[in-house]
């Protein structure tokens, strides 16, 4: 499957609170997704009620163990150290 990238509600990163307003992955975000911000790298979900919100402890822990996600945020990582 293709990557896209849709617009999305403008939504703070509940990290480091920049904005986030575009998704990229296998169509649009669904709540419960992962998202990483371009901005710092850090993983949020997007939340049922919209918007994003910071991983439970238990989605922490999933997303910990995901190489996609680790793959990801290691190129986003490098991106925003340059
Ligand atoms: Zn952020």
């Amino acid at each position: 499957m293709n990557l896209t990238t849709t617009n999305v509600p403008a939504a703070p990163c509940p990290i480091c609170g920049s904005e986030n307003d575009h998704a990229t992955g296998h169509g649009a975000p669904k709540p419960g997704d992962a998202s990483i911000c371009l901005f710092c790298g850090e993983v949020s979900i997007f939340a049922k009620e919209g918007g994003l919100r910071e991983p439970t402890e238990y989605e922490r822990r999933l997303l910990a163990f995901d190489t996609r996600v680790q793959m990801l945020r290691a190129e986003i990582l490098k991106g925003t150290r340059q």
